[in-house]
């Protein structure tokens, strides 16, 4: 299959590392004019920079904006007022016991993996509708099936990413716009690559040991017994972004190495 997306615009929010910045660089790899998007110019640029030097012939710009405030987001329309493909990639995650996690921890999780989602949805999708092509996906986590019990606040805001998007894909009937999930389970992103450096030194253990045992500890149901890699996650995300996915909509795509142990 060649994935061909030239002509079509795409913002990957969140995309100056990790998960973000793996599929911004694939869609780039097809073609596609890719927005990079994070909070700090620099960032922003040296991940533009990133891309081009690896995908010749790139078609790459930077728009820096905090997705997680209503003003952040106004910003980034006024620069990009429209896209093609829209991917709610930002997010953020910290393990921390329920009794621990405070009003203003549980409102912080909610707008930054939640309402990012929700604002730039609201503001991209109806001109999809209209142009009759579009491809909007969150990226959850299997952490939405599987709540985990170090971080029920993270869990909610990945289960909540789901409804929004199988809702969003109800208002898309009948036409060639399509809104999905893809669900990634534990992987090597910069965030959790920091995560699990400091497990590693809390247990004096070396990073690999650490990664491995976090796995087989807290994921223990994983048929991959590792962390998958960004790039493993951002091949779903291209090809749920590509004309070829045509009749993927409203689905919630599994990315997590086999954890959760349902069908459906
Ligand atoms: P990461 O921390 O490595 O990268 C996150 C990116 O988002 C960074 O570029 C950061 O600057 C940006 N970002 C954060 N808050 C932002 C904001 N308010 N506005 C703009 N940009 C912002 O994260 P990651 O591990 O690559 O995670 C990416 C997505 O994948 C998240 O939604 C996360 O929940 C999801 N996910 C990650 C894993 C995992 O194990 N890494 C597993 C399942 C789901």
């Amino acid at each position: 299959m060649n994935i061909d997306l030239l002509g079509r615009t795409a913002l990957v929010t969140g995309s100056t590392a990790g998960i973000g910045h793996a599929i911004a660089k694939g869609l780039a790899a097809t073609g596609a004019s890719v927005v990079v998007n994070g909070r700090s110019q620099a960032k922003v640029d040296a991940a533009s920079g990133a891309i081009t030097k690896a995908v010749p012939g790139a078609k790459v710009r930077g728009v820096a904006a905090d997705v997680s405030t209503a003003a952040g987001c106004k910003a980034l329309l006024a620069a990009l007022p429209s896209v093609d493909i829209l991917i709610n990639n930002a997010g953020i995650f910290e393990p921390k016991g329920f009794f621990d996690i405070s009003d203003e921890d549980w409102s912080r999780f909610y707008e930054v993996n939640v309402m990012s989602g929700v604002r730039l949805s609201r503001a991209y999708m109806p001109g999809m509708l209209t142009r009759n092509w579009g491809r909007i996906v969150f990226i959850s986590s299997e952490s939405g099936l599987n709540i985990p019990k170090e971080m029920i606040h993270y869990g909610m805001t990945k289960t909540a990413q789901l409804a929004v998007a199988r809702g969003l894909a109800e208002l898309t009937r009948g036409t060639a716009v399509t809104v999905n999930s893809v669900l990634p389970g534990p992987t090597m992103s910069e965030g959790v690559e920091t995560f699990v450096r400091d497990l590693a030194k809390q247990n004096g253990q070396s990073v690999e040991e650490a990664a491995s045992s976090f796995v087989k500890q807290h994921r223990p149901t994983s048929l991959l017994q590792r962390f998958a890699s960004v790039q493993e996650i951002a091949n779903m995300v291209v090809y749920v972004s590509s004309k070829e996915a045509s009749a993927t909509n409203g689905a919630a795509l599994r990315v997590e190495g086999g954890i959760v142990q349902t069908i459906a």
